[in-house]
């Protein structure tokens, strides 16, 4: 990122079938392509408010598929931060940051028996190309240097923490097992020292 982020838009936008009242806020200094956005839900602690970075999953978010946890990881996310106060970071970077199409790929070459790393790196992709710097530069943008982090992801605390956020502590999210997710939150735990209990 060249330029600096900054807030540019506040909208109301009840979500969840009207039971969060949330703000989404807009940024100037992301492209086009990048869209970024943050949604506030509650009352956030001014001093240390909860928050939940989340990266987009067209496919989980929005149809709910089963091949992974993140549709239920937001909802659940919105649920806790709309009930404690606080902000969800949504960062458009899909796929683990492949983008969507590629995603589609490994999941061809997860159902021939590899697991989404194995299959990010046969494609010639990082394990996981994602980068949480957007994330840090909107929590700066909305004046939030100290938070609590709803994840259950080392890297991710550890990513805020060198992009200079105080990360108080972490707070462990929910578990969403299905019949066809259960190898990719495996893999997560094996992989990425994601702390899951299966
Ligand atoms: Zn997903």
């Amino acid at each position: 990122m060249d330029t600096p982020v900054t807030l540019h838009t506040q909208v109301p936008i009840s979500i969840l079938g009207g039971s969060v009242n949330a703000q989404f806020f807009g940024f100037k200094g992301f492209d086009k392509h990048n869209e970024h956005f943050a949604v506030r839900a509650g009352r956030p602690d001014t001093e240390v408010p909860l928050v939940r970075v989340h990266s987009e999953c067209i496919t989980g978010d929005v149809f709910g598929s089963q091949r992974c946890d993140c549709g239920p990881q937001l909802q659940e996310a919105l649920r806790a931060l709309n009930a404690q106060g606080g902000y969800l970071i949504y960062l458009r970077q899909e796929g683990r940051g492949i983008g969507l199409y590629s995603k589609f790929e490994t999941y061809l070459l997860q159902d021939a028996g590899m697991d989404t790393y194995e299959a990010n790196l046969e494609l010639n992709h990082p394990e996981d190309s994602r980068s949480f710097a957007p994330a840090v530069a909107m929590l700066r943008a909305l004046d939030v240097n100290r938070c609590r982090l709803l994840t259950n992801n080392p890297d991710k605390v550890k990513q805020l923490r060198d992009g200079g956020i105080d990360v108080v502590s972490s707070v462990p999210t929910g578990v969403f097992l299905t019949k066809q997710n259960h190898n990719y939150l495996r893999s997560k735990v094996s992989k990425s020292r994601h702390t899951i209990k299966l």
